[in-house]
């Protein structure tokens, strides 16, 4: 019998296969311009982006600004139409879900926003906020709510009476609190998070970062969650997905990524992550150059401009996200010479 969106709506059924599979995702922006807004180009935000996602997994996102990190969550939420491509969630295709059945999905598919201060309402109480979602679906009577707002607080470290209070009386570290209680309420299976670490103080990250993990395993939780640091989702994925340009250059089990990365742009990201060692920092090479104009990406290889390895094979033919014989490992990756033992802090230094 076919599933249907209202059966998987409030359980959490262990799916056969992965919880999320996205094909050939992309999102492309039309840039308008002149008098009758004629489109004059296009961003490819996300162009033709593919994985799967387990069930209590956590697939990181790793990238600089504009590498399209941020759309591709949005997108695969529903929450911005795709331009091409699907998302399969637990066996339903999202994009061809009517209206109705995508709001009854949408218990299980939650996001969690970088900044803590605007994605909550200054004018609602933090109890109206977290209890908002279980209002919305009917989720709870009104007695109930008040109780299980109360242990949603309690639950992501905050007190109980924090439900009377307004988010401007709350610090940073404490008003993400309040945005992954609102988050969990629905008892979701799937959460994007945007960044969620990234407007906060190192310390309060690494607690921020332990409340998700305890999340994940006692909630089976699959997370996509998003970074632009290599160095924050290093213990937290199983795996690492590195985006460049709308695509995906490297995926690997988070272990071997940053053992051995094996894309020249994983390796600079790696190697421009700061370190705490003063020995370490003058080792450190930086990737030159801006991410290219996304209106006009580059051709072949996208990261042929920056990039200390690039021939003129790599400036004609774009390579593909393929597995590599000679890796030897579950990677992907989207470079022609991943095998060649690259060494991208070598051959900057070398070249410098
Ligand atoms: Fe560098 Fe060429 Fe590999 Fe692209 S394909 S990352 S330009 S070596």
């Amino acid at each position: 019998m076919k599933k249907t969106a209202t059966d998987t709506a409030t359980k959490k059924p262990s799916p056969i296969g992965p919880l999320v599979r996205v094909r050939g995702l992309k999102k492309h922006f039309p840039i308008r311009r002149g008098l009758f807004s004629q489109v004059a180009g296009v961003i490819k935000a996300v162009d033709g982006v593919s994985f799967d996602l387990a069930q209590g997994k956590t697939l990181g996102l790793v990238g600089e600004s504009g590498s399209g990190k941020s759309t591709l969550g949005r997108v695969m939420l529903r929450l911005i139409p795709a331009t091409s491509g699907g998302v399969l969630f637990d066996g339903l295709d999202l994009f061809s879900l009517p209206n109705q059945e995508l709001r009854a999905l949408r218990r299980r598919m939650q996001i969690v926003f970088q900044d803590p201060v605007s994605s909550l309402n200054p004018r609602m109480t933090i109890g109206a906020t977290v209890g908002e979602p279980l209002r919305i679906h009917r989720a709870a009577s009104r007695s109930a709510i008040r109780e299980r707002v109360a242990e949603l607080l309690e639950r992501v470290g905050l007190p109980a009476s924090a439900m009377n209070r307004y988010p401007h009386e709350f610090s940073g570290g404490q008003r993400q609190r309040v945005g992954i209680a609102r988050a969990i309420a629905l008892n979701p299976s799937f959460i994007v998070c945007d960044e969620p670490v990234s407007s906060l103080d190192v310390s309060v990250q690494s607690q921020i970062l332990n409340l998700l993990a305890d999340l994940r395993d006692e909630m089976n939780i699959s997370y996509l969650f998003i970074a632009h640091d290599l160095a924050v989702v290093r213990h937290f994925c199983d795996d690492v997905a590195v985006m460049y340009l709308g695509k995906i250059v490297e995926l690997a089990p988070a272990e071997r990524l940053y053992e051995k990365p094996a894309h020249p742009y994983t390796q600079a990201l790696l190697q421009s992550a700061p370190s705490p060692d003063p020995q370490e920092r003058h080792r450190h090479a930086t990737v030159s150059g801006e991410v290219a104009d996304p209106i006009h990406p580059p051709r072949g290889c996208a990261f042929h401009p920056r990039c200390p390895f690039a021939t003129e094979e790599c400036r004609r033919v774009e390579p593909k996200l393929e597995s590599k014989k000679g890796l030897a490992d579950a990677r992907l990756v989207a470079c022609h010479y991943a095998e060649n033992d690259l060494n991208f802090a070598d051959a900057i230094q070398s070249s410098g």
